[in-house]
C-alpha cells in the first residue's frame, strides 16, 4: 500500500519540503504547534473529566 503523502502543509498551506513532513501532513513549525494544542486540548480534557467525577 502507497503511503499518502501531503504536498502542503495542512495548517499554514505551505509547500513541503521533506519526506517527513510530508508524511505528516505539517512543516516543521506548524507540528509543533499542533503537537502543543493536542496536548493543551488533552489537560482541558482531564481537568473536566476530573471536575465531573465530584
Ligand atoms: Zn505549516
Amino acid at each position: 500500500m502507497k503511503k499518502l503523502l501531503y504536498n502542503r502543509c495542512l495548517r499554514c498551506n505551505r509547500k513541503l519540503k521533506s519526506l517527513k513532513a510530508q508524511q505528516r501532513g505539517y512543516g516543521e513549525h506548524c507540528w509543533k504547534e499542533h503537537l502543543k494544542e493536542k496536548q493543551e486540548k488533552n489537560s482541558l480534557f482531564s481537568i473536566s473529566v476530573l471536575s465531573n467525577s465530584k
